[in-house]
């Protein structure tokens, strides 16, 4: 995806306070926009209460909106830098084309992981035949400073680990859970969990590592996490040192947890760039406006993106 904002303000890692060492238990609102035209998202992250979980610097629920019409999604090619992009896919199909020629159909319970580096371009649109529902999570995932610069890569996942208890099903998007490994390809310790059941009541509970930071986005229905009640469009901030999460449903529910080690380098997210200082989101910029960088993505039928204005005065991150 692309930050769909028409002036998207730069998010500093440093402009929130230090990941809590402590507990928390802290309602962040998304905020509402329209991506591509026409698909409502809730952006979770960042948010001005909360910059990153762990590295996931970014986290967009869309849908599920009827996407029959016309073209349904359509984002057009733009770059990326520094980061990994994560798409869930809960209903519908996206089709995802890079500038490294990938060309790949995303269906419900697949996972791509496109990590940018030096530079990515991408597009994301519905293909022509399609379900008439599409609902995603999209995330993006900081890279380390040791990584930030690797040549770009896409992964596909038709296939994720599951797990069945008390109701529930437990797919491992990221990292490791229920003694299993997800194949996503990710550069600093982290985890996600789709937590999904279909009764109208049920409860469960999952270990949780204290040195992670986490936070839980109710994606689908409403659900009682570590005791406090959240729906669609909260993310649940849940802090550092804990040892466990409970899932409490009273009608059925889908959650999203995410969570990991505090990430500890400074970042600049800028549009859909992350970078360390405002020097480097300006080269970034020059490199998508005025050179081949980014390589070109095939097959799109129609024009890439072009970039907000860089606000005025961007500054870099205190150190
Ligand atoms: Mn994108």
């Amino acid at each position: 995806m692309s930050s769909a904002e028409i002036n998207p303000p730069p998010s500093f890692s440093s402009d929130c306070p230090a990941a809590a060492t402590t507990p928390a238990l802290r309602r962040i609102e998304a905020r509402e926009a329209l991506l591509g035209g026409s698909l409502l998202i809730r952006r979770a992250l960042p948010n001005g209460q909360k910059r990153m979980i762990g590295a996931w610097c970014f986290l967009d629920h869309a849908g599920p909106a009827d996407v029959s019409a016309g073209g349904g999604m359509r984002v057009g090619p733009h770059p990326h830098t520094g980061l990994q992009t994560f798409s869930w896919l809960i209903e519908g199909e996206v089709l995802h084309r890079d500038s490294l020629g990938y060309e790949q159909i995303l269906r419900p319970g697949q996972v791509n992981l496109m990590t940018a580096g030096r530079g990515i371009s991408h597009s994301e649109e519905s293909p022509d035949v399609r379900p008439d529902s599409l609902q995603l999570a999209q995330l993006w995932i900081a890279l380390p400073d040791a990584k930030r610069h690797c040549e770009p890569a896409f992964e596909h996942h038709p296939v994720l680990p599951k797990h069945d208890q008390d109701g529930f099903t437990l797919t491992l998007l990221v990292g490791e859970a229920f003694s299993e490994k997800s194949p996503a390809k990710v550069y600093s310790p982290l985890v996600a969990i789709d937590i999904t059941t279909d009764l109208a009541e049920a409860k469960t509970a999952l270990p949780l590592r204290p040195e992670f930071e986490y936070g839980v986005l109710v994606l689908e229905g409403s659900a009682t996490v570590c005791g406090e009640l959240v729906e669609v469009g909260t993310l649940l901030d849940l802090g550092c040192g804990r040892t466990e999460l409970t899932v409490n449903v009273a009608r059925g529910a889908r959650v999203l947890l995410i969570g990991g080690e505090p990430f500890d380098e400074e970042i600049l997210l800028w549009w859909n760039y992350v970078g360390r200082t405002a020097e480097e989101i300006s080269e970034y910029d020059r490199l998508w406006n005025e050179t081949d960088h980014f390589g070109e993505v095939k097959n799109f039928d129609g024009t890439r993106l072009p970039s907000p204005p860089i606000p005025v005065g961007l500054k870099s991150p205190v150190k």
